[in-house]
């Protein structure tokens, strides 16, 4: 990073900031991109004279209202819902919701504006967006989750549609939530047409739509290790994270020959000092999280208690849980530990010190918004798959998934180091998805005049 990227991107933060006061975590995001990109926006005429990254930055939309609904006991509960539609440059906006007690404006900011970057990089027609409320679903009863998702639907529902804006999963919102949301948009707007993705198989969804994020991170993960001369052979891989991102990765890296020796909660890790088995995969991820702290004997698990899994010595760290999770002591013990590869499954799962200690010390990481597309890739497949009333196989998604995530993968290294052309070393891959991305949206940028 040159001193002069780095202080470009500072007066472009600094002059936000006074602009956009308390929205941290979103000018933390377009700080990180506008270090790799604005060094080549001010060398282009044309981009500089269109100011693309500040208008790229700044979202087309936020809708922001109210969700009331009623629980129980039979109490009015009131929440906020928000949509961020950030840029329809190059597709509908498309994004997931996420319905989790720390969301927050500025959260879904900075993630609508990752997603810009994210669905550019798939190659396909999306633009980006995100969404959510500050709902927690933990502990809430079926017919509570289905109030709220009802609320929740009025409010955003005028606001999307398929051509307009796709919102999909995210965390705390997945198929079962999604067949309630789409089903009220149904009703609602009175039309079948696919408004949302992630949706269950018997509504519209796509096969292989859940097993997507974490199928597309190892196919990343084996193009990355390829790409260096290695491969997935018996490399202990530790994962973060039992969701649906962690447990989809798990499987494939098990599948193609990995050795997975973690998967974790927020109250500790599972370790697997020789490997998990399928069947150990499949314990946990279905194990209700309370449960799961003693694991039975013969699984080869040991739970360990208020610990993460990055001082395990893996040689390959795929973070899946959620945002910052993995700070600059993680990224230290992963050093100290010899891993040698890490491949972000979560939405920005690194601090900013844990980054730049990481690449530092030669680790080679490859950020969320190309690793993680694999989700949005398959989402974009959903929106072909309605708006054609077909339905394809799983080995037509997958043979699809697995193409883009390769193509993706040569896009971001070849620019990571500089042009297909130049350079032999590890590509940088934040920097290679920034620019390859940048690249794409300021074409249409300037395509699309001053508008
Ligand atoms: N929430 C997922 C993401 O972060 C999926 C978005 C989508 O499928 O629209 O990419």
């Amino acid at each position: 990073m040159t001193d002069r990227a780095t202080s470009l991107a500072r007066a472009l933060t600094d002059a936000l900031r006074r602009s956009h006061p308390g929205d941290d975590p979103w000018l933390k995001a377009v700080e990180e991109v506008a270090r790799d990109v604005l060094t080549v926006e001010k060398a282009n005429s044309d981009f500089a004279a269109a100011r693309v990254l500040e208008r790229l930055a700044e979202p087309d939309r936020v809708i922001a209202f109210r969700v009331t609904w009623r629980d129980d006991a039979g109490n009015i509960q009131i929440n906020r819902g928000w949509r961020v539609q950030q840029s329809n440059l190059l597709g509908p906006y498309k994004g997931g919701l996420r319905w989790h007690p720390g969301t927050s404006l500025g959260v879904l900011k900075s993630l609508a504006f990752e997603q810009v970057f994210k669905n550019a990089l798939t190659g396909l027609p999306l633009g980006g967006a995100k969404g959510g409320a500050d709902f927690d679903p933990a502990g809430r009863s079926e017919g509570e989750i289905e109030r709220f998702a009802l609320a929740f639907m009025t409010g955003l529902a005028p606001h999307i549609g398929p051509d307009l804006d796709v919102p999909a999963g995210d965390m705390g919102v997945g198929a079962h939530e999604l067949g309630l949301l789409t089903r009220a948009w149904m009703m609602q707007a009175q039309a079948w047409g696919g408004a949302l993705t992630g949706k269950p198989l018997c509504i519209g969804g796509s096969r292989l739509r859940k097993e997507a994020t974490g199928y597309g991170l190892v196919y990343f993960l084996c193009a990355m290790l390829d790409d260096a001369g290695d491969s997935i052979q018996g490399r202990r891989i530790a994962l973060s994270g039992r969701g649906n991102v962690a447990a989809h990765a798990a499987r494939k890296a098990l599948d193609l020959g990995g050795k997975v020796i973690s998967l974790s909660s927020r109250s500790g890790v599972w370790h697997a000092p020789d490997g998990m088995s399928a069947d150990a995969i499949d314990w946990l991820v279905d194990t209700p999280a309370e449960d799961a702290e003693n694991p039975p004997a013969g699984l080869g698990l040991r739970f360990r208690a208020g610990e993460k899994p990055w001082a395990l010595e893996p040689d390959i760290a795929l973070p899946c849980a959620t945002q910052n999770e993995l700070d600059k002591n993680d990224a230290q013990a992963l050093v100290d530990g010899g891993c040698r590869f890490l491949a972000e499954g979560a939405n920005m799962p690194l601090t900013a010190e844990a980054n730049a200690l990481l690449t530092k010390a030669g680790v080679i990481c490859a950020p969320g918004k190309a690793a993680n597309a694999g989700g949005v890739a398959v989402s974009g497949m959903e929106m072909r798959q309605n708006a054609g009333f077909t339905r394809w196989s799983a080995e037509a998604v997958d043979t699809e998934l697995r193409g883009i995530m390769k193509a993706m993968h040569r896009l971001v290294a070849d620019e990571g180091r500089g042009g297909a052309a130049r350079g032999n070393g590890a590509p940088d891959y934040g920097r290679g998805a920034n620019l390859a991305a940048y690249r794409r949206l300021a074409q249409a940028v300037i395509e699309g005049g001053a508008q």
